[in-house]
């Protein structure tokens, strides 16, 4: 088969659907790709927009625009977060959905990667009118969603209530209760324990094993964290309780710095009065820019993508940077960081704890059986704990850095099953 990849557009990594494909690309020359998988895998298979009505409060009607992607099913039904975010666009719903589907083969589960996302502005917004927004873009992607097709989850601004919302929806359409047609739910309607700080622990399993791996003791390690949501929030609670010091933190508004250590939990309670991290008294005022480059041994950005470029990576000073976002670090910026002896553990593996539980909270509603908490995290351990090793494993064996080693363990996966279901028809 002809190649016909665009190598002039591959160049545009401020595009994050171009970098996606770029970052299959420099795999696909190191595994030894067949041309037909490298096209077939750089393409999403399908991409679905709608136009998503709601009548607002006032009573005045708006339309807002809302996508799904598949990228790849050849490993079973996708999966992948819906985001509600104002600047969601398509490409970078189909970079998100093509990262879904290494990310659920790295930790070595049965799905394939999907997301969604609409555009709004769910902070200006009422709980009624996003719950209209939330319902009916549920009907209008319901078409392609469902437990052995397509899962969605929690992702930026969106949360266990809206999933709440998606599962009820759904389930109204076909007439009784289906709860594993979406992750992320309250436990009360079939939600998984654990699954509220599933990312933030599986990052943080990776982090203890990168730290082993880079002989820097975690005791006293010092952690700056972008992002105080579901993913910063939880790292910094949990990264704390194991010994770490969480020295800055910041989410949209700004950030707040201790070189001694932040007090997380009176910061937590901080955030959740005030809604932001912004004022807290025991630090001084930090901006989201400089908390990337914050005096510390790991960086934790939580927020969102591109945050680390080729003209902030030479100042960052973090020995080990966990990708609790989804593509933070630019293409230009990997190499930089690699040079520079930094271990950026990529988001594929650094974020995956969230998917993997909802790969757990999925097995768990199909079986209507549940769980142990600790089961939950042991679990999770186990699988995160491998996919570091393989990806490390990988990193050394073809001299390349962390984000490479693991795309060569999810690429390989997904070539392997897309080449033996074949092509059809
Ligand atoms: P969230 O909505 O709970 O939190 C997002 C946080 O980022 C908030 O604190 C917000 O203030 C902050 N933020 C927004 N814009 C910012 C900006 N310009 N600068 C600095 N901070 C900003 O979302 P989340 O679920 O924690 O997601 C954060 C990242 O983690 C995303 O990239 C998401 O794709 C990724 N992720 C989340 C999960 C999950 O289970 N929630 C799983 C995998 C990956």
């Amino acid at each position: 088969m002809a190649t016909s990849i665009d190598r002039s557009a591959v160049q545009a990594a401020e595009n994050v659907w171009l970098m996606a494909q770029r970052q299959l690309d420099e795999v696909a020359t190191l595994i030894g790709l067949s041309d037909a998988i490298h096209l077939y895998l750089r393409q999403p298979k399908r991409v679905l927009e709608v136009s998503v009505p709601v009548r607002m409060d006032e009573g005045r009607f708006s339309m807002f625009t809302g996508f799904r992607v598949q990228h790849n099913m050849s490993r079973g039904p996708a999966k992948g977060g819906i985001r509600f975010h104002p600047d969601v666009t398509l490409d970078e719903v189909k970079a998100l959905a093509m990262w879904m589907t290494w990310k659920c083969a790295l930790v070595n589960i049965p799905f394939g990667g999907a997301k969604g996302g609409v555009i709004c502005d769910p902070k200006a917004m009422s709980m009624q009118e996003l719950e209209h927004l939330t319902r009916r873009f549920t009907s209008e992607i319901s078409i392609i969603i469902g437990p052995e097709k397509d899962i969605p989850a929690p992702d930026v601004y969106t949360t266990p209530q809206i999933m709440a919302w998606i599962m009820d929806t759904y389930s109204m359409q076909k007439g009784y209760s289906i709860p594993g047609v979406v992750t992320g739910k309250p436990i009360a309607i079939g939600g998984s324990l654990g699954r509220d700080k599933a990312t933030a622990r599986g990052c943080l399993y990776v982090t203890n094993e990168a730290m082993k791996v880079r002989n820097i003791p975690i005791e006293g390690a010092r952690v700056a964290i972008q992002g105080f949501g579901n993913a910063g929030m939880h790292a910094a609670e949990l990264m704390a309780e194991d010994g770490y010091t969480i020295c800055a933190v910041s989410d949209s508004r700004g950030g707040v710095a201790n070189a001694k250590g932040l007090d997380v939990r009176g910061l937590v309670a901080h955030k959740q009065e005030t809604g932001s991290v912004v004022g807290f008294g025991g630090g001084e005022k930090i901006s989201n820019k400089d908390v990337l480059e914050y005096d510390c041994e790991v960086l934790v950005p939580a927020a969102l993508e591109k945050v680390i470029t080729a003209e902030n990576a030479p100042r960052i000073r973090a020995k080990i940077i966990a990708e609790a976002a989804n593509g933070p670090t630019l293409p230009e910026a990997d190499a930089i960081l690699h040079d520079r002896g930094i271990m950026v553990l990529p988001d594929i593996l650094a974020n995956a704890g969230g998917v993997t539980v909802s790969y757990f909270e999925w097995v768990q509603d199909l079986q209507e059986n549940f769980w142990e908490e600790d089961e939950i995290n042991a679990r999770l351990k186990h699988k995160m704990t491998r996919a570091f090793r393989e990806t490390y494993e990988q990193a050394t064996r073809h001299n390349v850095h962390m984000r490479t080693g693991a795309y060569a363990v999810a690429v390989n996966r997904v070539a392997e099953a897309t080449k033996l279901r074949g092509l059809y028809p």
